[in-house]
């Protein structure tokens, strides 16, 4: 007998990303500016591209190690050393990856048996909760309070604790609000996950782009590297997102048994990116530096623009994206990100994809050039005036 539906019931119940429909929309329309996107409006520093070619023409071709080239796992955790404070054996507690998201796929499918649950502080990346439903986990949600900065407060864990929690996932600086928090802020939270015998998965992705202070692993404080999987990459603060490059690092335990994932899954992360992460880490550290006095000039623009146009936008910390308060307008995040469009042609992200605490807001990536930001500005400027 034919079943109603082929699908898997876990996939199947899988909403599609609330962003594809904002981007579907304006792919169709002419003259659009574009603040939708979390990625760089870099390309790849060049040094970069060129190892990466060179290592094609010396024939590096094949597969790498399952956790990849021994010689990149050990820069990663000099690297990680250097301006993270933390430490890990490059031999057994580090994986090189496709992009940090195959990292947080193989760090919830290693750690959680069915119905186990993961909590996830909202506003939040996307892919967190479903990726923890695909590996079989339960999501249970935190929502944040836009007054204390979108920080998750260390009672709000307290609450959301059962006898069924395995981890709590943790980003910062953060996507989308660019909140940072600071290293009090996270000792607050790593005393309520030593108390109740938690798993850290927290997503450092964008630490390097920290502009008022440095961002801090929550992995260096005090019993917490025993307890957290720390994941990063190459998209952001290099410039490299299609390059599909990023690692976790961890507990050897949990590390092999995400290698061992890998291994029948995947193979290995592309060899000719690993290349190019390689010299990216040893002779990367200017490029970067450069991209993000970039960004912290352009977030400078875009927060003061919006304030000025009377939606309220805290300054955040990191990242490249601000997270302004669309309420004065009494539109909701979906019609006001809509209308624009429309009516002035700027693509933004309605703030309630990223989780409930997201509705009245919007998250505008500030990865454009200055000039683009500028129209923009003006643009959403001219909206929100003819709204009053
Ligand atoms: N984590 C966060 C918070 C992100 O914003 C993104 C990309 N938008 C990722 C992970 C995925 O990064 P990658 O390209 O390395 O898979």
């Amino acid at each position: 007998m034919k079943q109603t539906s082929y699908l898997a019931k876990t996939v199947d119940s899988l909403k599609p990303s609330g962003i594809r429909r904002f981007f579907d929309l304006a792919s169709k329309m002419d003259n659009v500016i574009s603040l939708g996107v979390g990625e760089p409006d870099f390309v790849t520093p060049w040094n970069v591209i060129e190892a990466s070619y060179h290592s094609l023409e010396q024939g590096y071709t094949a597969y790498t190690a399952n956790a990849g080239l021994l010689e990149l796992r050990v820069e990663i955790s000099k690297y990680l050393e250097q301006n993270f404070n933390v430490s890990y054996n490059p031999e057994n507690q580090l994986i090189v990856t496709v992009g940090a998201s195959q990292a947080i796929d193989l760090a919830l499918r290693a750690i959680l048996n069915p119905g186990e649950e993961v909590i996830v502080v909202t506003p939040s990346f996307v892919s967190y909760a479903p990726s923890v439903t695909l590996a079989g986990g339960a999501p249970v949600i935190i929502d944040t309070d836009p007054d204390n900065e979108f920080k998750v407060r260390p009672e709000q864990i307290e609450q959301a604790i059962t006898d069924k929690t395995k981890a709590i996932m943790l980003c910062s600086p953060n996507n989308p609000t660019g909140t940072v928090l600071s290293k009090a802020e996270l000792e607050k939270i790593a005393a309520v996950i030593k108390k109740h015998d938690l798993l850290v998965i927290s997503d450092e992705i964008y630490a390097e782009l920290a502009y008022d202070e440095r961002a801090i692993s929550i992995a260096s404080l005090p019993g917490m590297s025993e307890r957290t999987i720390l994941i990063s990459g190459f998209s952001k603060a290099f410039a490299m997102t299609g390059w599909r490059l990023g690692y976790a690092a961890g507990p050897v335990e949990i590390l092999q048994a995400m290698t061992k994932i890998h291994q029948y899954t995947i193979m290995c992360a592309p060899t000719m990116a690993q290349h190019g992460a390689l010299e990216a880490l040893r002779n990367g550290g200017n490029s970067v530096q450069k991209m993000k006095m970039s960004y912290q000039q352009r977030r400078n623009l875009v927060v003061k623009a919006f304030n000025e146009m009377g939606l309220d936008c805290h300054n955040p910390g990191g990242a490249f994206y601000v997270f302004p308060s669309i309420k004065k307008t009494g539109l909701s995040s979906e019609s006001f990100a809509e209308q624009l469009l429309q009516k002035e042609r700027v693509a933004v992200v309605p703030g309630n994809v990223f989780g409930q605490s997201g509705e009245g807001y919007i998250r505008c990536s500030y990865a454009t050039s200055l000039k683009q930001l500028d129209e923009s500005m003006k643009r959403i400027s001219k909206f929100v005036e003819k709204l009053k």
